[in-house]
C-alpha cells in the first residue's frame, strides 16, 4: 500500500483535511484513528451528549493539573476518541469568534489570516439553515441549525438580557457578535452534524481514501529533516507505515504536541530529559497552552415552568422512539439554546466573556443523567491571558501527556473573571425572572465581595474543553508552524488542528478549527486561497 498523505487522528481537523485532500483523485490519503467507529445512538442523537461524554471508549478521559492557582486541583479535561473525535462527544454549539480575533491574528504578522481572509471558509464549510448571505454559507458540509428556543426559560433569557442593557442579535455569526441570542448548534435533519458525518462519511467511497481506525499512533519517522511516514500499533502489531509526501498531524491539541515531542521535535531540555534523541529543537512547542476557563451558577425556579419536567423516565423513553420515528423532539436538541457574548467594561473592543445557559439543573452519575427544575449558567472569559503546558511524563505514547493551564496564573484574569461574575449575577436579577421565581442557590449570597468571588473561583473554576495554541502558527522565529501550518524545520510535516490557533477565539472553537482545516487544505494542494469578503462586521468601539 502507498500513500501520498498520512493524516493522524480523525477529529474536526482531520475529517476535514482527510475529505479535502482525497477530493483529488491523484492523492492517496491514509486516515488514522487511535478509537473506534463511534457509530454509536448516543453520538447520533443531540440529546445523547451527556452520555457520549462519560462513556470511557469515546473518551481519552484526560485530567489537567495539579493546577498551581487553584490549589493544586485536577480539571476533568473530556477529549473526543475515535471518528469525529472530540466533536463526537461535544455539545454542538455552533459559534464561529469574534472578527476581532482574526484581525488580531493579522496584527500578529499573519496577512492571510484575517478576518476578510478566513470568513470564505467558514462560508464554504457550512449549509446554515438560516440561509446563506454574504456572512452565511449555503452549501457546505456542516449544517448548521438555528437555535429553536421554545419555551418560557429561553425568552426570559432574551428578555432578561435585553433588560440588563444587552441587545438581541438574530445572528451572532454574522455582522455582529455581541449580545444576546438563540444559539445555532451543529444538528441537521435532527442528527449530531459533525465534520465526521459532513465531510468524511460522504467521502468513505473513494478508493484513494483508506480509514483505519484502533491505529495508534505512537510516533512520527523522521529521516535527514524530513517526515517520512509514522509507527503505529494496530492489532496488537507495531508497523511502520510510510507517505510518499506529508504527514498532516491532526491529533488535538494534547496529542499532537504529545506525538511531535516523542519523535525528537520539541524544548531540548526537556527532550534530552526524557532520553529522547532530538530532530529538532522548538522551544515554544507545547508552551502558550491556551483554554476557555469558566464558573458555574445555578438557579431553582418554579417548578410549573421547569424543563425538567419533561424528563421524568416516561417521558425521555417517549422523547427517544419520537427521535427514533421521526429525528424530532427534545432528544433533537443539544439543550444549549440560548446564549450571550458580552464586554464588562465599555472600553473593550470585543466581548469578553460568554453565557451559555442550560435549561436544567443536571447531574452526571458516571453514567447516565439527572435533571432537575431550575437552571444552569455556564459563564468563561473568551480571551483570558494565562497561558499554560503540554509536557511528557514519559516516552511511552500511550501515557497521557502532563496538561497544566495555570488559569488565573495573570492578575487581570482575576480582575475580568470578577467583573464576569457581578456582569452574570446582574443579567438573571431583571424582571423577566420573577415569574419564573428564578433564584440563585450556588454559590449563593454568601459570595459577595471581591475576596469572596477570588475564593469561590479558585475553588470552583472550571473548564469548557476548549485547548489550543501548543505548536501555535506565526510569522516569527517562535511560531511552531509557519502559515500554511508547516512545521519550521522539518520537510513534509505539517499540523492542522486546534494546535495552530494563533490565539483562542471568542465562542467555542471548533467552527475556528474547522476553517482552519478548509484553508490550510488549500494550501496543501496548492490552490489559490479563496479571494477575501468585503463583508463588513460590528465594531464595539470604533477606531
Ligand atoms: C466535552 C466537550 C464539549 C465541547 N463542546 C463544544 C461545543 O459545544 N462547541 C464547540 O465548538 N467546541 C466544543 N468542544 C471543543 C471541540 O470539540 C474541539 O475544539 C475540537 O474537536 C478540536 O478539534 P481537533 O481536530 O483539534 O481535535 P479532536 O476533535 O479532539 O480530534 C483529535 C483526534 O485525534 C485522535 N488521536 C489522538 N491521539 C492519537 C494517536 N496517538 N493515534 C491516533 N489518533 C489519535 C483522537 O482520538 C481524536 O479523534 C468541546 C469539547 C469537549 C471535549
Amino acid at each position: 500500500m502507498r500513500f501520498d498523505y498520512i493524516v493522524v487522528g480523525a477529529g474536526v481537523a482531520g475529517c476535514i483535511i482527510a475529505s479535502r485532500l482525497s477530493e483529488d483523485p491523484a492523492n492517496r490519503v491514509l486516515l488514522l484513528e487511535a478509537g473506534g467507529k463511534n457509530d454509536r445512538l448516543i453520538v447520533r442523537m443531540p440529546a445523547g451528549t451527556a452520555y457520549a461524554y462519560q462513556t470511557r471508549a469515546l473518551n481519552w478521559g484526560y485530567r489537567s493539573g495539579p493546577e498551581p492557582q487553584l490549589g493544586n486541583r485536577e480539571l476533568d479535561e473530556k477529549r473526543g476518541r475515535g471518528i469525529g473525535g472530540s466533536a463526537a462527544i461535544n455539545a454542538m454549539v455552533f459559534n464561529r469568534g469574534n472578527p476581532n480575533d482574526f484581525e488580531d491574528w493579522k496584527r500578529s504578522g499573519l496577512s492571510e489570516w484575517g478576518y476578510a481572509n478566513c470568513l470564505p471558509y467558514f462560508r464554504r464549510m457550512e449549509t446554515f439553515g438560516g440561509g446563506a448571505n454574504e456572512w452565511r454559507g449555503g452549501d457546505g458540509p456542516l449544517r448548521i441549525r438555528p437555535g429553536q428556543a421554545d419555551h418560557i426559560l429561553y425568552d426570559s433569557f432574551i428578555s432578561g438580557g435585553e433588560q440588563a442593557g444587552h441587545t438581541y442579535v438574530s445572528d451572532h455569526n454574522a455582522f455582529r457578535q455581541e449580545g444576546v441570542h438563540r444559539e445555532q448548534a451543529y444538528i441537521g435533519n435532527g442528527l449530531r452534524w459533525s465534520a465526521a458525518r459532513g465531510y468524511l462519511i460522504p467521502a468513505l467511497e473513494r478508493p484513494n481514501l483508506t480509514v483505519w481506525t484502533d491505529c495508534y499512533v505512537n510516533g512520527i519517522v523522521i529521516e535527514n529533516g524530513t517526515a517520512r511516514g509514522v509507527n503505529v500499533t494496530r492489532g496488537g502489531e507495531d508497523r511502520q507505515i510510510t507517505c510518499e509526501r506529508e504527514v498532516v498531524m491532526c491529533a488535538g491539541a494534547f496529542n499532537t504536541p504529545q506525538l511531535l515531542m516523542l519523535s525528537g521535535i520539541g524544548p531540548a531540555d526537556h527532550l534530552k530529559a526524557l532520553d529522547i534523541p532530538l530532530k529538532l529543537h522548538v522551544p515554544r512547542l507545547g508552551k502558550d497552552l491556551e483554554n476557555h476557563p469558566g464558573f458555574v451558577l445555578t438557579y431553582s425556579i418554579d417548578e410549573r415552568y421547569s424543563l425538567a419536567r419533561e424528563l421524568g423516565l416516561v417521558n425521555r423513553a417517549a422523547l427517544g422512539l419520537q427521535w427514533l420515528w421521526n429525528k424530532t423532539g427534545l432528544a433533537a436538541s443539544n439543550f444549549y439554546e440560548v446564549g450571550a457574548f458580552l464586554r464588562t467594561r465599555s472600553d473593550l473592543a470585543a466581548p469578553n466573556i460568554q453565557i451559555e445557559f442550560m435549561g436544567l439543573i443536571r447531574t452526571l452519575t458516571g453514567r447516565g443523567v439527572k435533571a432537575a427544575p431550575g437552571f444552569t449558567v455556564y459563564t468563561c472569559l473568551t480571551r483570558p491571558r494565562s497561558r499554560g503546558e503540554v509536557t511528557l511524563r514519559s516516552r511511552d505514547p500511550r501515557q497521557q501527556p502532563s496538561l497544566v493551564f495555570n488559569h488565573l496564573a495573570e492578575r487581570s484574569d482575576i480582575t475580568d473573571f470578577i467583573e464576569a461574575f457581578r456582569t452574570t449575577r446582574a443579567f438573571f436579577a431583571q424582571p423577566a425572572w420573577e415569574k419564573l421565581n428564578a433564584r440563585e442557590i450556588d454559590p449563593g449570597p454568601t459570595v459577595q465581595t471581591d475576596a469572596d468571588i477570588e475564593a469561590f473561583l479558585r475553588r470552583n473554576l472550571g473548564t469548557h474543553y476548549h485547548p489550543s495554541g501548543t505548536c501555535k502558527m506565526g510569522t516569527g522565529s517562535e511560531a511552531v508552524v509557519d502559515p500554511a501550518g508547516r512545521l519550521r524545520g522539518i520537510e513534509g510535516l505539517r499540523v492542522a488542528d486546534a494546535s495552530v490557533l494563533p490565539n483562542t477565539v471568542c465562542g467555542n472553537i471548533s467552527a475556528s478549527v474547522a476553517m482552519v482545516a478548509e484553508k490550510l487544505s488549500d494550501a496543501i494542494r496548492g490552490r489559490t486561497p479563496l479571494p477575501p469578503s468585503n463583508a463588513d462586521y460590528y465594531r464595539a468601539v470604533p477606531a
